[in-house]
C-alpha cells in the first residue's frame, strides 16, 4: 500500500530569515505531493538582530539561534546539512561542497551576505569577520576566555560603521568591561565614511554622543587599508595597535553567485523582480543575497523577515504553475540599535530616541519573533496522509503515477524501473549500460577466507546521502569486527514511489552516500537489487577477506585484557528523541558524524595491536554485545567502568529526561548478567550500556601493553570468572 507519491522537489538553500518562515508556512499548511528540502550550512541559524545582545552577554547562544533540525522535523522538511557552492541550471541541481548535487524543480535562495575580507589585505588571517555568525560566536567565546585574566592595555578595533558595526562595538565594550576587569580597554570604531550612513542625522548624533560617553574612539573617514598581526593600517598610512580586530564592513555577495549565469546587480547580488523571482522562473532569491531591482533597500534583516510571507505564497503559486504576485517592501522602517548596556536607540522618519525602555521594546520584538520559530505551535490539524495532490502539480508522467498508485505491482513489478536504474548507475559511474551477469563472481585471494554478513534497515534520517553512508558503515561493522578487509558488497535499496525524477534522485543519493564509504573502505559495490516500498530502506550483503588464523572473534577475552570501545555511545536515545522533536540539532549532527565514520583505521589498529577478541556494538547495546563476548570466551568476567563510558553529546541529558530507544526495554534483559546495578541506578551513564547503536564502534579486548597503540577508550578490564560470578561487574 502506497501513500501520496511525491511529485515535485521544492528546495530552499540557506536557513535565512525568510526561509524559516517558508518552513513554518509549509508545516502549517503542507502541499501534498511536494517534497520540501532545506540545504543549510549551519544547523543553528542566528537571528542577527540579537547577536550584538549575545556578544554583550544579554542572550545565551540558544536564545538567539533557531534550531533548523527541529524546525525541519516539525515542518516535515528534509534537512541537508551542506554548503551550496553553485548551480547546474541545465540539470536543475544545486552543487554542494563535499557531496553530490541535489536536484530541484523549484529553488529558493536565502544565504545572506558576509563582509568581503579580500578588500583589506591581511583581514582573512588577522581579523574576525562578523559573518558567518556561528564562527563569530565561537571566536568571541574563545577571545573572552583568553582575556579573562588580561592585565594592562587591551586594544580592540572594530572596522565598519554601519548599524551592525556600531552595535557590535558597543556590545564588545560592555562585555569586555565586565569580563576583563584587570585590563585597560582601548576600543576604536573605524569606518571609511561617516557612521550610520543612510540613517537620520539625529541617530548619528545620538550614537556619537554615546560613543564619546563610553570612551570609544570613533575614527570616521578612515578606511582600513591593511591588517597585520597586532595592528590595522588606516588610509594615510597611520597604524593602529590592535590585540583583536573585528570586521563588520559592507555586505558582499558570495563568489559562486557569479557562476550561476543568473542576472546579478552591480554588486554581484541576485537581481530579482517584484515577485522575488530571478530571471530563471524556477529560482527565487531573497534576503541579503538578493536585490529587488525596482525597490532597493538596505541589506537588513528586517527586509528578509518581511519577504517570508510573500515568498511562501509565490513558491506555492509557482509549484501550481500560477504566475507569482508582486510584493512592494515598505520604504520606511524602524531601526533599533542596542547599546549593549541595557539601553537602545530607535530611529524612524528622521527622529531618534534613546533609553532603557527602547531596549525593552526591542527585546520584546526580537523574542516574540524568535518564539514563532523556536517554539512552533502544535499543528492544528494533521494532514490526512491520503489527501491527493493538487492536479496542477503533476505533469503527464506524474498524472499516470497518481492514477495507478493504488495498484502498483508487488513481486518483480515492484522493481525500480530499468531506465531509472540505468541512469542512476551511469551517474554513479557503475556498471555502465552493458548487461551485467546474473550474479557476481568473487575471487578470494589465495590463503584467505571469505567473511560474509548482511544488514538492512529502514531510514531514520531524512537525508538519503547520509543514510547511505550510515547503512554502509553499519553493514561493514561486522567485517571490521572480524579483523577482515572489506572486499565487496551487494546493495538492497528500497525507495518510495514518486515521480521518476524524484525516485532517480533518491536512489542516486542513497547509493552515492553508500559508495563514498565503500570506496574509502576499499570495498567494491558489485551489484544489488532496488525496489519500490512504503519507505526508504537500505541494506548490504558484505564480504571481507582475512587470514583464517588472524580473524578476530567474539571469544578470546583473557584475564588482564583491557576492554576498549572505539566510538561514543548514545545513537539510540538521540534518534528516539529526534523523532519526538526533543533532540538538539547539534546533538543529531554529532551522532550522524559518528555513525558515518568508517572503522577502517580502528580495525587495522586492533589487528596490528594483537587484539584478543572483537565485536561491533549495534542493536543489543554495549551490555548485550559484551555478554556475547564473555559467553564465547569461557571463564571470564568484565569490570566495567561506567564513568569511563564515552557518550555522544546530548545522550546523558536525554536519559535524564526519561527518554530511551524503543529497543531499550528489550536490551535491559541483559541485566541479570550484571552485578552491582542496584548501587548504580542513579548513575547518569548506566542507561548507555543498554542503548542500541546504529553504525556503532568496535568493542575489543586488547593486551594491556597494546593500549597506547590503539585509538580507543578503555572502559573496563577482563577478570577470571569464578563459579557464581556475574558476567559484568559495574565499577
Ligand atoms: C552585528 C550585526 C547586527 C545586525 N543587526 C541587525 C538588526 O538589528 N536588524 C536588521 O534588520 N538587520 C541587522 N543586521 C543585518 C542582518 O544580519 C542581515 O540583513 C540578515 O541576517 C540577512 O538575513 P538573510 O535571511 O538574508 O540571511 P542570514 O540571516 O545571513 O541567513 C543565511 C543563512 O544561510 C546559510 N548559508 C549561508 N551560505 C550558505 C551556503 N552556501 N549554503 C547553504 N547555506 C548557507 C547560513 O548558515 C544562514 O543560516 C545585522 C548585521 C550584523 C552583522
Amino acid at each position: 500500500m502506497q501513500g501520496v507519491p511525491l511529485l515535485k522537489d521544492l528546495v530552499l538553500v540557506g536557513g535565512g530569515h525568510a526561509h524559516v518562515h517558508v518552513l513554518k508556512s509549509f508545516g502549517m499548511k503542507p502541499m501534498p505531493g511536494v517534497r520540501l528540502t532545506l540545504i543549510g550550512r549551519d544547523v543553528e541559524t542566528p537571528y542577527s538582530g540579537m547577536i550584538p545582545g549575545f556578544v554583550a552577554g544579554r542572550y545565551t547562544f540558544d536564545e538567539c539561534h533557531i534550531d533548523l533540525a527541529r524546525l525541519c522535523a516539525w515542518t516535515g522538511a528534509r534537512l541537508i546539512r551542506a554548503e551550496a557552492t553553485g548551480l547546474d541550471r541545465d540539470n536543475r541541481q544545486v552543487l554542494l561542497k563535499d557531496r553530490p548535487p541535489i536536484s530541484y524543480d523549484l529553488l529558493s535562495i536565502d544565504v545572506g551576505s558576509a563582509p568581503n575580507l579580500d578588500t583589506i589585505p591581511g583581514a582573512a588571517q588577522w581579523a574576525t569577520p562578523v559573518k558567518p555568525i556561528a564562527e563569530l560566536g565561537r571566536r568571541w567565546l574563545d577571545f573572552l576566555e583568553r582575556i579573562k585574566s588580561w592585565s594592562g592595555p587591551l586594544k580592540v578595533v572594530v572596522i565598519g560603521g554601519g548599524a551592525g558595526g556600531v552595535e557590535l562595538a558597543l556590545a564588545i565594550d560592555h562585555r569586555l568591561h565586565e569580563v576583563a576587569k584587570g585590563a585597560q580597554l582601548h576600543l576604536a570604531l573605524v569606518t571609511k565614511g561617516e557612521i550610520l550612513a543612510g540613517q537620520a542625522q539625529s541617530a548619528r548624533d545620538q550614537v556619537r554622543t554615546i560613543l564619546q560617553r563610553r570612551r570609544i574612539t570613533l575614527l570616521e573617514q578612515s578606511a582600513s587599508e591593511a591588517i597585520k598581526q597586532g595592528a590595522v593600517q588606516l588610509e594615510g598610512g597611520k597604524w593602529l595597535a590592535a590585540d583583536a580586530v573585528f570586521v563588520v564592513t559592507e555586505a558582499s555577495a558570495a563568489k559562486w553567485f557569479a557562476t550561476t549565469g543568473l542576472a546579478l546587480d552591480e554588486r554581484g547580488f541576485f537581481a530579482v523582480d517584484d515577485a522575488l523571482s530571478t530571471n530563471d522562473p524556477h529560482i527565487f532569491a531573497v534576503g541579503d543575497c538578493a536585490t529587488v531591482v525596482n525597490h532597493r533597500r538596505p541589506k537588513a534583516g528586517v527586509f528578509a523577515v518581511r519577504q517570508g510571507p510573500p515568498l511562501a505564497k509565490n513558491l506555492r503559486r509557482a509549484l501550481l504553475g500560477q504566475p507569482p504576485q508582486p510584493f512592494v517592501p515598505q520604504r520606511r522602517y524602524l531601526s533599533i540599535l542596542g547599546t549593549g548596556d541595557g539601553r537602545a536607540v530607535a530611529t524612524r522618519n528622521g527622529w531618534a530616541v534613546e533609553g532603557a525602555w527602547v531596549w525593552g521594546w526591542k527585546d520584546h520584538i526580537d523574542r516574540k519573533w524568535m518564539r514563532m520559530y523556536r517554539e512552533p505551535p502544535k499543528k492544528p490539524m494533521q494532514m490526512n496522509s491520503a489527501t491527493p495532490p493538487d492536479p496542477a502539480l503533476a505533469d503527464a508522467e506524474a498524472r499516470r503515477l497518481l492514477a495507478d498508485i493504488g495498484m502498483r505491482c508487488g513481486g518483480c513489478g515492484a522493481k525500480v524501473g530499468a531506465n531509472v536504474l540505468a541512469r542512476v548507475l551511469a551517474r554513479l559511474g557503475l556498471f555502465g549500460f552493458e548487461a551485467p551477469d546474473d550474479a557476481a563472481l568473487i575471487d578470494v585471494p589465495p590463503g584467505k577466507v571469505l567473511v560474509q554478513s548482511v544488514d538492512f534497515f529502514r531510514t531514520f534520517v531524512d537525508d538519503p546521502y547520509r543514510f547511505g553512508e550510515i547503512a554502509a558503515v553499519h553493514a561493514l561493522g561486522d567485517v571490521w569486527a572480524m579483523g577482515a578487509r572489506p572486499h565487496s558488497a551487494l546493495a538492497l535499496a528500497v525507495v518510495p514511489a514518486a515521480a521518476e525524477r524524484l525516485m532517480e534522485e533518491d536512489l542516486f543519493q542513497l547509493l552515492s552516500g553508500a559508495r563514498s564509504v565503500l570506496n574509502e573502505a576499499g570495498c567494491a559495490l558489485i551489484g544489488g537489487h532496488s525496489g519500490e516500498g512504503p519507505e526508504m530502506a537500505l541494506g548490504f550483503s558484505v564480504n571481507g577477506v582475512v587470514d583464517r588464523a588472524r580473524a578476530l572473534r567474539k571469544g578470546g577475552l583473557q584475564p588482564g585484557d583491557k576492554l576498549i570501545v572505539t566510538k561514543k555511545l548514545g545513537t539510540g536515545v538521540i534518534f528516539a528523541a529526534a523523532m519526538r522533536g526533543a533532540a538538539r540539532g547539534t546533538w543529531i549532527e554529532g551522532a550522524l558524524e559518528s555513525m558515518r565514520t568508517p572503522s577502517t583505521k580502528a580495525a587495522e589498529a586492533l589487528v596490528a595491536g594483537s587484539a584478543h577478541a572483537c565485536t561491533d556494538v549495534t542493536g543489543f547495546g554495549l551490555a548485550g554485545h559484551l555478554a556475547e563476548m564473555i559467553r564465547a570466551s569461557g571463564a571470564v568476567s568484565v569490570d566495567l567502568d561506567l564513568d569511563a563510558l564515552p557518550a555522544l553529546d546530548g545522550a546523558v541529558e536525554l536519559f535524564a529526561k526519561g527518554l530511551a530507544s524503543s529497543l531499550q526495554p528489550e536490551n535491559l534483559r541483559a541485566r541479570h548478567l550484571i552485578d552491582g546495578m542496584e548501587g548504580k541506578t542513579g548513575h547518569p551513564k548506566l542507561p548507555l550500556i543498554f542503548d542500541p547503536q546504529t553504525a556503532g564502534g568496535l568493542l575489543a579486548a586488547v593486551p594491556a601493553d597494546a593500549i597506547g597503540r590503539i585509538d580507543g577508550i578503555v572502559i573496563g578490564e577482563v577478570k577470571a570468572r569464578r563459579e557464581g560470578d556475574a558476567f559484568i561487574r559495574l565499577g
